[in-house]
C-alpha cells in the first residue's frame, strides 16, 4: 500500500478511471441546479440524476466525477465516529447502460488491490452483497476469487429512493485490525455492523430496475452503474492514521484550532471530540458558501446556521470566548485550493458571512439562557422535570446542547426527560428521512425521447423562418407516423425556434404545410440535444417526412433579445456597484420583462438601484457592439469570461462580449448593438431568500410604457390638485403645511376641552380633617398623560393631596402629589406604596410626588379609597 495525501487519491482515482475510457466531470456546486428536490447534493450520481434518468444522453456513458457533498444526516456521527462528515469527498464511477456488474466490480478490485494504483493488502478486503443477488456473489467469488467468509450477505444492501432507478448494491470494507475493535459489542463486529474495525470505503449501485409508480419493479431498458468511495475515509488508511481527522486534508485545520485556542489536539477524548466537530463544520460551511449558500432560518441557510451553532458551542470545550471560526476558513482554502480554487477566490467573502453569523450568535447565546430560564420556571412549578420538547426546543432553535440543558437542570436541582428528548430527535431524524427520501427519487426513464437519435440544426440565431423535414411526432409519449389533432412534439431537422434554456424562454409563433396548420406553445431540448416543439394542431394533418415551414414570432423574439442583452448588461452594473461577490443565482428573460436574482447580503439603497439603472443605460446610449463567437473554453477564460455557476460547458463555448465591458458564456440571442434595447428601467428589488435578491426590469417599449404610466399618475394628481404639473410640488407641500397645523389646532381644542371636564373634576374635592383631598379615575393612555392630566389639575387646586389612576390594556398607571406644606404629615411615596400594592405592583418617589403602576385593574377603586383611609389614619 503507498502513502497518499488526499490530493492525490483523487488524481489518482480519475486518472484510473479515466484510462479505462471514462469522462471526467466537474465536481458540480453543492447548491443543486436545476433540482428544487435536493436540499444539497449528497452524493456523486446525485449531479448525474439527468443521465439516470434519461433526460440527456451523455457523450460517453463512462463517466467519473470527485464530487462535493453535504450529508446532514450523519451529522450526530460527527466528532464521535471516525469516518463520518457533514461534508466530504465522494469519488466515483458510472456507467449509463454501458457495463453492469462484472464491469464495476473489476475496476473496484483492480483499482484497490493493483500496485500500481492503491494496492492494498487484498486479505484485509471484505464485500458485502444483498442476499439474493447471486450473480453478484458469483462475480466476487469466480471471477475475483474471494473466498465466501469474505462475502457478506446483508438484507440491506438494496438502494431504492422510491419513483426511478434502483438495484441491489455491494460494498466494500477494509479490516483495520482488531484493535480498532474498542468495547463494540459482539453482535456488531462485522463488515456493515456499526464499528470502527471493518470500514465502508466504497458502494457499488447495480440499478437494475425500474421502482415504478404504482410500486411494482420492471427491469430497466439500460442497466446503470453508480459508485461512491470515501475521500477522507481512504486517505486515513493508506495514511495509517486512526480517523479521517487525523490526515493531511484535515491536520492543518486541527493546528489552526490548536493556535487559537491554546488546546492541544490529542490530550483528551472531550476535547478532541470538539476540535474535530469544528473542523469538520468549517469545511461544510466554507464550501456551501463558496457555493452560493448563506445562514438563514430555513431549509440549506438553516443548516448552515445550524453547524456554525454547533460549532461555536463545541468551541466552549475548548474555552474559545470569541468569534474565531472565520479564521479557520483559511486553512480549508489553503488544503482544497489544487482541486477547489473557488473557495480561496472567495475567500474574504466567506470569512465576511461566517464572522457576521458568529458574532450574531454569540449574541443569541444568551437568548438561549434567558428561553432556558423560562424553561426552568416551567419545570419548576410543575414537577421538576424538564420536557423532552423543551430541551428539544432548546437544542433545534437555540443551539442549545442537551448535555448544557442537563448540566444546567442539574445545577438548579432540576431533572431532563431525556426519553422524551430523545423521542423527538428520532422524530425529527425521521422527518428528515422522509424528506430525504422523497427528495432523492428521479423522474422514470422516458424511452420515447431518448431513442430519437437523428440530429437537428438551431438556425434560429439568424434567422426567424426556416423551411425544415419533420423527423418525428411524439404524441402521449409514443412515436408516431401522423397526428390530426390535439397536442403534439415535434422534431425537425432544422428549426429557427429557441427552445428554453440559460433562462431565456422560448419562442412562440407558428408552423404550417399545405396540409396542416400548428400552433407553438413551447419548446425543450430533449435528452439527445434536439428542440422539440410543442404544438397545438389547428388543422389538417401532420405527417412525419413532410417538410414544414417553421415562423418563429418576430416581436415576441426581438423583444425577448432585447432583453437577454440588458441582463448581462445588469449583470456586470452589479458587480461595478456592490462588488465581485455578486453571483448570478438565477434568472429569467422573456418578452414584457427580466428577472434577475443575485447572491448579495443586503437590500440595495435607492442610490445603487439608481446608479445600477444609470450604468446600464449608459451603456446603451453609447451603441456598444455585441460580439459572439464560438472558442476553445480556455480561450475564453483567458478572455475572461464569467461563466455561469455550475453551468457545464463542452470544450467549445459560445461568447458573447458586449465590447469587453461584459463577456459571458452564454447560447441564448442577443441584440447586435446596445442601441437596440432603447432604454432600461428597475421596477422592483427585494429579497427572495437568505443572501438572494432579485431585480425586476424592462427595456425598450416596455420601459417607455412604465414611465406613461408615471406621467399618466402624475396628470392625475395635478389634476385633482387643479395645478399644472410643475406646481404639483408646491402644492403638495403647501397641503401638507396646512395638515400640519391643522393636526395642531386639533391638538389645541382638544386639550381645551380636557381642562373644561377638568374644572369638573375639582369639585370632587373632599375635606378629610381640613385636609383637601381628590382621589379619581380618569382616562389617559399612558403614564406620560396621567402626568399631565396631573399637572394641569394640580394648577387649579394647589393646597390639595391628589391622587389619579387610569386602565389601559389591563394595566394601572398611579400618581400622588401631596402638597409641599404637607410633606411633613403625608408622604406621597407611602401613599403610593399602598396605592400600589392593592392594584399588584410598585411605586415610589419623593415624598411630594411619587408614581407607580400594577396589574390589577379590578382593584383600582380600592386603590383610590386608599388614599382617604391613609389620610384619615394619620390624622
Ligand atoms: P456509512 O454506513 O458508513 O454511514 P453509507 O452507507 O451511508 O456509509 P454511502 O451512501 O454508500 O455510505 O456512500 C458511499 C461512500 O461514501 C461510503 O462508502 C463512504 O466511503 C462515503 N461516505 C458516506 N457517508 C459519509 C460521511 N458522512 N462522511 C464521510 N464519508 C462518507
Ligand atoms: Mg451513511
Amino acid at each position: 500500500m503507498k502513502q497518499l495525501t488526499g490530493n492525490e487519491i483523487r488524481e489518482l482515482f480519475i486518472s484510473y478511471f479515466r484510462t479505462q475510457g471514462h469522462m471526467v466531470e466537474p465536481s458540480a456546486p453543492l447548491v443543486p441546479i436545476d433540482d428544487d428536490s435536493l436540499l444539497w447534493i449528497n452524493s456523486g450520481v446525485a449531479t448525474l440524476k439527468k443521465y439516470f434518468d434519461g433526460r440527456v444522453i451523455p457523450d460517453n456513458p463512462k463517466i467519473v466525477n470527485a464530487q462535493k457533498a453535504i450529508r446532514t444526516n450523519d451529522i450526530e456521527n460527527v466528532g464521535f465516529t471516525a469516518r463520518h462528515h457533514t461534508f466530504f469527498e465522494m469519488l466515483g464511477n458510472f456507467s449509463i447502460g454501458d457495463y453492469f456488474k462484472e464491469g464495476a466490480i473489476k475496476y473496484a478490485w483492480d483499482f484497490l488491490t493493483n500496485s500500481e494504483w492503491i494496492g492494498f493488502d487484498e486479505d484485509l478486503l471484505y464485500v458485502t452483497i444483498h442476499p439474493e443477488d447471486e450473480d453478484a456473489y458469483d462475480i466476487w467469488r469466480n471471477v475475483i476469487g474471494l473466498s465466501p467468509e469474505r462475502i457478506i450477505r446483508i438484507e440491506g444492501n438494496f438502494w431504492d429512493i422510491g419513483e426511478g432507478p434502483c438495484g441491489p448494491n455491494s460494498e466494500i470494507f477494509y479490516d483495520r485490525g482488531p484493535e480498532f475493535e474498542f468495547d463494540t459489542p459482539a453482535e456488531e463486529m462485522y463488515p456493515g455492523g456499526e464499528n470502527e474495525r471493518y470500514l465502508e470505503i466504497w458502494n457499488l449501485v447495480f440499478s437494475e430496475f425500474n421502482h415504478n409508480k404504482d410500486g411494482s419493479y420492471t427491469p430497466l431498458p439500460k442497466k446503470n452503474i453508480d459508485t461512491g468511495m470515501g475521500l477522507e475515509r481512504m486517505a486515513s488508511i493508506t495514511q495509517e492514521v486512526p480517523t479521517n481527522f487525523d490526515t493531511d486534508l484535515f491536520t492543518p485545520i486541527l493546528s489552526r484550532i490548536e493556535t487559537v485556542s491554546g488546546r492541544k489536539y490529542g490530550q483528551s477524548e472531550d476535547t478532541d471530540v470538539a476540535f474535530k466537530v469544528i473542523s469538520d463544520h468549517i469545511r461544510t460551511v466554507s464550501f456551501a458558501v463558496a457555493d452560493g449558500a448563506l445562514p438563514s432560518n430555513e431549509g440549506r441557510g438553516y443548516v448552515l446556521r445550524r453547524l456554525i451553532r454547533r460549532a461555536v458551542r463545541f468551541s466552549k470545550e475548548l474555552d474559545i470566548e470569541r468569534a474565531f471560526m472565520y479564521e479557520l476558513a483559511d486553512p480549508v482554502a489553503e488544503v482544497m485550493h489544487g482541486f477547489y480554487p473557488n473557495v480561496t477566490e472567495r475567500l474574504s467573502f466567506i470569512r465576511d458571512v461566517i464572522r457576521k453569523e458568529e458574532e450574531r450568535f454569540l449574541a443569541t447565546l444568551d437568548e438561549g439562557i434567558q428561553i432556558y430560564e423560562q424553561v426552568r420556571e416551567k419545570a419548576k412549578a410543575g414537577g421538576g422535570v424538564i420536557s423532552g420538547h423543551d430541551a428539544f426546543r432548546l437544542y433545534d432553535t437555540y443551539g442549545f446542547p442537551y448535555e448544557l440543558t442537563k448540566e444546567y437542570a442539574e445545577n438548579d436541582g432540576l431533572e431532563v426527560d431525556e426519553e422524551g428528548f430523545v423521542e423527538e430527535m428520532k422524530q425529527q431524524r425521521e422527518r428528515a428521512r422522509n424528506a430525504r427520501k422523497a427528495g432523492e427519487s428521479m423522474q422514470v426513464q422516458s424511452e420515447t425521447l431518448a431513442g430519437l437519435t437523428a440530429q437537428s440544426e438551431f438556425t434560429g440565431y439568424h434567422s426567424l423562418r426556416e423551411s425544415g423535414r419533420l423527423l418525428y411526432i411524439v404524441q402521449d409519449d409514443q412515436a408516431v407516423d401522423s397526428a390530426t389533432e390535439g397536442t403534439v412534439e415535434l422534431i425537425f431537422d432544422r428549426t429557427p425556434f429557441y427552445a428554453t434554456s440559460g433562462g431565456q424562454v422560448a419562442d412562440k409563433g407558428r408552423i404550417s404545410n399545405e396540409e396542416a396548420e400548428l400552433q407553438v406553445e413551447s419548446v425543450y431540448r430533449a435528452p439527445n440535444g434536439q428542440n422539440v416543439h410543442v404544438a397545438r394542431i389547428e388543422s389538417g394533418t401532420v405527417k412525419s417526412g413532410e417538410t414544414f415551414t417553421l415562423d418563429v414570432l418576430k416581436d415576441s423574439r426581438d423583444f425577448i433579445t432585447k432583453n437577454h442583452t440588458a441582463t448581462h448588461l445588469l449583470h456586470q452594473a452589479l458587480k461595478d456597484v456592490l462588488g465581485d461577490h455578486v453571483n448570478q443565482a438565477g434568472s429569467l428573460v422573456e418578452k414584457e420583462r427580466l428577472r434577475f436574482d443575485f447572491s448579495h447580503l443586503e437590500g440595495l439603497s435607492d442610490d445603487e438601484i439608481e446608479r445600477i439603472e444609470t450604468i446600464v443605460n449608459e451603456k446603451i446610449y453609447s451603441n456598444m457592439n455585441v460580439e459572439i463567437s464560438e472558442m476553445p473554453i480556455g480561450q475564453a477564460k483567458e478572455k475572461g469570461a464569467m461563466a455561469l455557476f455550475g453551468e457545464k460547458y463542452g470544450d467549445v463555448v459560445r461568447v458573447v462580449d458586449i465590447d469587453q465591458y461584459s463577456v459571458e458564456l452564454c447560447g441564448g440571442i442577443h441584440v447586435r448593438n446596445t442601441g437596440e434595447i432603447g432604454l432600461f428601467k428597475i421596477v422592483s428589488e427585494t429579497g427572495i431568500g437568505a443572501g438572494v435578491r432579485r431585480i425586476e426590469a424592462v427595456t425598450s417599449r416596455y420601459a417607455v410604457n412604465l414611465y406613461k404610466e408615471k406621467e399618466a399618475t402624475l396628470a392625475s394628481i395635478s389634476g385633482r390638485l387643479k395645478v399644472r404639473e410643475n406646481q404639483v410640488e408646491k402644492r403638495v407641500d403647501s397641503l401638507l403645511d396646512e395638515n400640519r397645523s391643522l393636526q395642531q389646532k386639533i391638538k389645541e381644542l382638544q386639550a381645551s376641552r380636557q381642562d373644561e371636564k377638568l374644572a369638573d373634576v375639582t369639585g370632587d374635592i373632599k375635606e378629610i380633617g381640613g385636609v383637601p383631598v381628590l382621589s379619581k379615575e380618569v382616562p389617559a393612555d399612558d403614564a406620560k398623560e396621567l402626568r399631565a392630566t396631573m399637572d394641569r389639575i394640580k394648577s387649579r387646586a394647589q393646597d390639595a393631596i391628589i391622587a389619579l389612576g387610569a386602565v389601559n390594556d389591563g394595566k394601572v398607571s398611579l400618581v400622588v402629589t401631596v402638597p409641599k406644606e404637607l410633606t411633613d404629615r403625608f408622604k406621597a411615596g407611602e401613599i403610593m406604596k399602598g396605592m400600589a400594592s392593592t392594584v399588584e405592583g410598585k411605586g415610589g418617589g419623593r415624598p411630594d410626588m411619587a408614581q407607580g403602576g400594577g396589574t390589577a385593574p379590578e382593584n383600582i377603586t380600592n386603590a383610590l379609597q386608599f388614599v382617604e383611609d391613609y389620610i384619615k389614619s394619620s390624622q
